[in-house]
Parts: structure tokens; sequence; C-alpha cells
């Protein structure tokens, strides 16, 4: 407590009286304080309107303000002071009740720093953020959420949310939050608003010490637009579907109705063939002059049937590439039936297939153990018999050939590598060996590039995939990935159905 005097024009004046303490928060003993004016306690930068209050104390009147003192060390002191008008001797002087609040003002600052902290955390998200009570007023919100209706979040505090995002008197149905407050767990639901955007919301409920709801937060992000892009993507995708299936359909049915009239344009130049024959039968007892006996025979014994073979052969490569084309359209049409296969059977039965390509290519196999997978059998079959066969069809003769299969199991998947230590493909050429009809310019071999195609349809329909590494004159290495055993839900199992 401190008393001092008024000056004569109406100022805090001289200190007269301070109790202990009053002494020990300056820091001054108390003749030192008794020598002091009250304003040499004030800190220069305190706001207080000295003059107001003197004001107020001389109409009678009690005031409670604060103030900014400095003791004697220089530290600055908050205070409350609660002064009150004395007449002392007939004179005015005032009784000031000073109470540190330094307190009370450091865990006013730290609430100010952890509200602007809890600010800066909630505004750093994209997310919006919400706070409600029960009622779902909104309690607070970050800058995302104000800002998705144009507001800021001062503005939302108050109000509650079906009025602000769907301008509703009454909570959405389905409303999360009214689900998280009721069940006390955490609830999602994606919502449209009257302007057709649409939210992806969050809501779990805040439990006090008691264990009883007191509040709830909501998460919620903007998912109109991935939401448009995946119905567009799933249009298209569909449209896709539907014009692949019209192709390929369309495809099937020209590529089996082309065979008819070829079969016709062979069978004919079988008879024409026959028919040359007879027509030379008949020239030769017909005693024709020489010269068109020669030149006639010319054209009998060497041009007509050269050009016949060479119809036949075109017929027949034609024929041969149509079979091929209905081989890559049956295969996507052909039922699936996926088992959990032993590849170790399966590989032994391939290479028993195919026993005599390998003896004729003098190769050496070689298979180490391999992973089970899950696939079709005759499937699985082909894909591995198209591998070998290319395998051994493409090793290189100037060298001993040795093919080796080998696999291990990489968590989901079952990996597989068909190795050859053959002529190898360039690398213009990796990718497009797996394209329909694609071979490599300059083979010895038959073919019809067709074997390829059929192993990567065939690894796609099964949920896998198939890739090559090469290098010319050192050997090829084909990778097949299927989906390991014990893999639900793999792509597969949805196409188990006939296409
Ligand atoms: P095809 O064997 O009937 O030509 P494929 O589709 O099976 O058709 O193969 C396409 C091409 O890829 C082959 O013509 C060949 O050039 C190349 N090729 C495939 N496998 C191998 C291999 N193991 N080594 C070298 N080249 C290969």
């Amino acid at each position: 407590m401190v008393l001092h005097r008024v000056t004569p024009d109406g100022l805090p004046g001289e200190i007269l009286e301070a109790n202990d303490v009053a002494c020990r928060m300056f820091g001054h003993s108390r003749a030192e304080l008794q020598s002091m004016d009250i304003a040499g306690l004030d800190a220069p930068e305190s706001p207080v309107d000295v003059r107001r209050i003197v004001d107020e104390l001389r109409a009678g009147r009690d005031v409670l303000f604060e103030q900014t003192h400095v003791t004697r060390d220089g530290r600055r002191l908050p205070v409350e002071v609660h002064a009150r008008m004395l007449d002392l001797e007939g004179r005015p002087a005032i009784l000031s009740t000073v109470r540190d609040i330094s307190e009370r003002r450091r865990m006013e600052d730290e609430l100010r720093r952890l509200e602007r902290e809890k600010s800066l955390v909630l505004d750093a998200t994209s997310e919006m953020f919400s706070y409600y009570d029960t009622d779902l007023h909104i309690r607070w919100a970050n800058r995302a959420a104000a800002e998705s209706v144009g507001l800021k979040p001062a503005d939302l505090v108050g109000r509650r949310c079906y009025e602000v995002w769907q301008g509703r008197s009454d909570p959405c149905p389905d409303c999360p939050v009214l689900r998280a407050r009721d069940t006390r767990t955490a609830a999602e639901a994606e919502v449209t608003t009257p302007d057709g955007r649409i939210f992806a919301l969050r809501s779990y409920p805040v439990l006090d010490e008691a264990g009883e709801v007191c509040g709830l937060v909501e998460f919620g992000r903007d998912v109109t637009e991935r939401r448009r892009a995946e119905r567009e993507r799933e249009r298209l995708s569909r449209a896709l579907e539907d014009r692949n299936r019209e192709l390929q359909s369309l495809m099937y049915a020209a590529s089996h109705d082309l065979r008819a009239p070829l079969l016709n344009v062979y069978g004919f130049t079988g008879e024409l063939r026959r028919a040359f024959e007879a027509v030379r039968a008949r020239l030769a007892g017909a005693g024709l002059p020489p010269e068109i006996r020669d030149r006639l025979s010319d054209l009998l014994d060497r041009d007509i049937p050269e050009a016949l073979e060479f119809i036949a052969a075109g017929v027949r490569k034609t024929e041969s590439l149509l079979g091929g084309l209905l081989r890559v359209f049956r295969l996507g049409r052909a039922e699936l039936l996926l088992v959990d296969i032993d590849m170790d059977a399966l590989l032994a039965e391939v290479v028993a297939a195919m026993r005599f390509q390998i003896q004729e290519a003098r190769a050496e196999v070689h298979i180490d153990p391999l992973p089970k997978c899950r696939g079709d059998t005759a499937q699985v079959n082909r894909l591995f018999t198209n591998l070998l066969d290319n395998a051994v069809k493409y090793l290189d003769p100037a060298r001993h050939g040795r093919i080796r299969i080998t696999g291990r199991c990489d968590g989901e998947r079952a990996c597989y590598c068909v190795q050859d230590n053959g002529r190898g493909i360039p690398p213009q050429h990796l990718e497009k060996v797996f394209e329909l009809f694609h071979r490599v310019p300059g083979q010895a071999s038959a073919g019809d590039g067709i074997g390829l195609t059929i192993v990567r349809r065939i690894a796609d329909r099964l949920g896998g995939r198939v890739r090559v590494e090469s290098e010319v004159g050192v050997g090829s290495r084909f990778f097949v990935e299927l989906p390991a055993v014990g893999e639900a839900g793999s792509p597969a199992a949805d196409q188990a159905a006939p296409a």
C-alpha cells in the first residue's frame, strides 16, 4: 500500500507512506520511497491516463486500473492498482493498494502465445478443421474452413456448421459430427453443398476427464475435383472397354471370315496346278512346232508353277497370321480357372513336351526350384512354353546352348526368369518384340511374331507382368511376375469370368 499526495494542479505527488510489502515490491527502502514522487515509480511507456484517474477519484469514486511500475533495479513490474481518495489533515491524498500481476500477465501472454500457435498449426494445413460444442456450434475453425465459405475464422465462431456450409436450419442427414457425438467414435461422410462442392469429412468426439463428450472435431477436404476426375475416368474407361470389345469382335469376325475365301484361293491354286498338268500332258502329244512347244514349256514348267507356289505361300502365310490373330483373340475370351500352381511340376511338363526341340538344338535346360504361383494352369503352361520355345529357337548355333529357369517369391509376387545364352535382341527391338507380328528382322527360324504377344496377354490377364533384358551375342532374360499363392483379390480374380 502506498499513500501519496495530490499536487496543487491535481496530479499524483510525493509519497507519504508505504508498507513493507510495497517496499519489497519496489526494492526501495521506506525512506527512499518517502523521498520520491509516486510518478517516479511509473514506467515511462505506461499508457495510464493519470488525469482521468485523478478526476474520477476527486468525484469520489474508487478506481481500479493496471499500470507498469519500475523497481529500484529497473525491472518492469505489471501491477493492478486500487486507488481511493482520502482527506488527510484537510488536504487530499491517494491510498493505492498495489498488487503484483506479473504472474497473471505471464499466464495471459502464455495463453496468447498458445492461441497464436494453435492458429498457426491449424492454418498450416490445407485441410479444413473445426471444433464444435455438442450442439454443433463452432467454437473455433481454421483458415481453410473459413475460406471455404469466403469468411474469416472469427466469423464462424458461434454459428452452426449446417447454417454455414449448407444454408440449412437443421442438421444434415448422415451428419458425421452428430454420429461421432452419439456413437462416441470416429465417423466419416461425404457431403455435397448446395453449390455442388463435395467434401470428405471425418469427425471425432473429444472426451473430458470424466469420459463425457465435451466437443467434436471435424476435418474436411474438398474432393470435388477428385470425384469429378474419377467419374470422368470411369466414364472414359467404360467407353474404352466398349470400344475395345467392339473392335475385338470386329477383328475376330474379320479374321474368321477372311479365312474362308482364303481357303478357297488355296483350293483353286491346287485346281489350277492340276489343270496346267493336264494342259501339259495334252500338249506333249499335240505335235506342236518346236519354238511354240519350247515357249509353252517355259511357261508350264517354270513360270506358272512358280507363280502358283508364290500364291500358295502367300495364302499359307496369311492363313497362319489370321490363325495367330484368332489365337490371340480367343485368349482374351478364354475362361480363367485360378488355382495354386506347382511350378516345378508345370515346368517339368513344359520341358518334357519340348524334349525333341531341345535335343535337336543340343541345348542344356536347367530348372531351379520354383515358388508356386496363383493362375490358370493352361495359360501359365502356354506362357512358359512360348518363352522356352523362343529360348531354344533363338539359340546361337555358334555356342553350346544353355537355358536356365529360376524363381523367387517377392511378397505378393512370384517372380520367374527364363534365361538363355542365345543370339539376343537388339535394344531397339526390346519392347517391340511383345507387339503383334513383330519379329527382329533377319531371323532364320520360322515364326509369325505372335508368341510374345500371347505371353504378355496371359501375364496381363493373370494380374502379372513380363519384361525382357537382352544383349546381342550374349543372351536374353525374360522376367515374369505372377500373383503369389494366397494373394487374395488379385486383378485376375475379377477377370475369372469369360470376357
Ligand atoms: P516368333 O518367335 O514367332 O517370331 P515371338 O513373338 O515369340 O514370335 O517373338 C518375337 C521376336 O522376338 C522373335 O521373332 C525374335 O526376333 C525375338 N525373340 C523372342 N525370344 C527371343 C529370345 N529368347 N532370344 C532372341 N530373340 C528372341
